[in-house]
């Protein structure tokens, strides 16, 4: 068969999705599309609804939720890839006004024109577009382009992202449990109802009173005497209360300490490194397989807690998991409690690179809403990898409106 033959014009493509199932045709028409080219990006800003109380939730002037720029990156010849940005300005200085911005006047542009194959070449003119400080300028705004394209790119090669990378698809995944108690009555009635959900794994947040994350960390260990016990920091110890308590975390059982001392404090992290008490893992600050080399052979960490829209998408952070695997060093799947498509994207990178530990994924714990037609599968706390072209899952664009409408009372920006 000709090319010719099976390639269908936008209008016949249009006609054929009326009558023929959806996923059949767009993969045949997707497929076969030649030198396809980025002719326009939309950008979709919106807050996911919560429930239960996480500090990473809170936004300017009263607002609460999960804030995210929805992307929808579209070919001249109609076929779609979806992403998504969600910064968290209680996790990191990017906002969801300055990702806006960020993707409508400088990343988004740069890709305009371009063939959303080559992904590479999208990252090193984004990097033109906007140039880096310590290193790679707002990532998890660049992330959720980056994301996009991995699903177009699938989509226009009919292949799952595991199938691109050369890869198995893997998973499922067992994913633990947040505990972001402000009291240890909080924290025990946060155990219960992720028992009742059925995960038996559980990531603690903690600092800066050592106090109260001993005590914390006691009580999980007591609840969950075989779960993965998982202490996260988010920079929150000066390194003198570092040093004192990562011993005595050990003692009550955690089992890794993530993020113990802001990431410009190399030589905290070295001290924290040499003095062994915990496996030390970084999380902010690890944005490029660049620092990330660099920190290895400063001797500051044992491991990375890994999340793609930290990086700037999933090209980085596959580099990145490569880079840990060949140092020996350990990766954990972690997140900025992703919703549904970038939660997609993060599960088809760690079921690809075999993750064994469970997964900070936590969106399903916090957030109630989500714009795909048929939902992640979850079931006792365990996700299965989607399985189809891209990320393999089909964006309702109806609900990102409605999302879009009731949460921001925004509209949709073209690019
Ligand atoms: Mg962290």
């Amino acid at each position: 068969m000709s090319n010719d033959s099976i390639h269908l014009s936008r209008r016949q493509f249009l006609w054929s999705s009326a009558v023929v199932p959806l996923g059949l045709i767009t993969s045949v028409a997707y497929t076969k599309q030649s030198n396809p080219k980025i002719e326009h990006i939309e950008l979709f800003t919106v807050r996911y609804p919560t429930k239960g109380y996480s500090k990473f939730f809170i936004g300017p002037g009263g607002t609460y939720g999960r804030g995210a720029v929805i992307v929808k990156i579209t070919t001249g010849e109609g076929a779609v890839g979806w992403g998504q940005s969600i910064p968290s300005p209680m996790w990191s200085y990017e906002t969801l006004e300055t990702a806006k911005i960020v993707l409508r006047d400088y990343l988004g542009p740069a890709l305009i024109g371009r063939n959303p194959l080559d992904i590479d070449g999208a990252h090193k003119a984004m990097d033109l577009a906007l140039a880096p400080g310590f290193s790679t300028a707002m990532p998890i705004a660049r992330s959720g382009l980056d994301i996009a394209l991995h699903d177009l790119a699938g989509k226009l090669k009919g292949q799952s992202l595991s199938q691109m990378w050369n890869r198995p698809r893997g998973g499922p995944l067992t994913l633990s449990w947040t505990v972001n108690a402000r009291t240890l009555d909080e924290a025990q009635a946060v155990i219960d109802a992720g028992y009742k959900r059925g995960y038996s794994n559980f990531n603690i947040k903690v600092a800066p009173d050592p106090e109260f994350d001993i005590a914390l960390a006691k009580l999980v260990r007591k609840r969950a005497p075989e779960g993965f016990l998982w202490a996260d920091a988010n920079g929150g110890y000066d390194q003198a209360s570092a040093l004192a308590v990562a011993p005595k975390l050990a003692d009550a059982g955690v089992d890794v300490l993530e993020a113990p001392l802001r990431p410009n404090h190399i030589s905290g992290y070295q001290a924290l490194k040499k003095q062994g008490a915990l496996p030390i893992l970084m999380d902010e600050g690890i944005v490029s397989p660049v620092e990330l080399t660099e920190f290895i052979r400063l001797k500051m960490l044992d491991g990375v807690a890994m999340k793609p829209s930290r990086c700037g998408g999933l090209a980085p952070a596959k580099r990145q998991i490569e880079i840990l695997l060949n140092e020996g060093l350990m990766w954990l799947g972690s997140g900025l409690t992703d919703p549904d498509i970038s939660m997609a994207a993060a599960l088809a990178l760690y079921g690809a690179y075999g993750l064994k530990k469970p997964a900070a994924l936590n969106g399903p714990q916090f957030l109630t809403v989500d714009v795909l037609a048929k939902p992640l599968e979850i079931i006792n706390g365990s996700a299965t990898v989607p399985v189809g072209h891209g990320l393999g899952i089909e964006v309702d664009e109806v609900k990102v409106i409605e999302l879009m409408k009731k949460t921001t009372g925004s509209e949709k920006i073209r690019i």
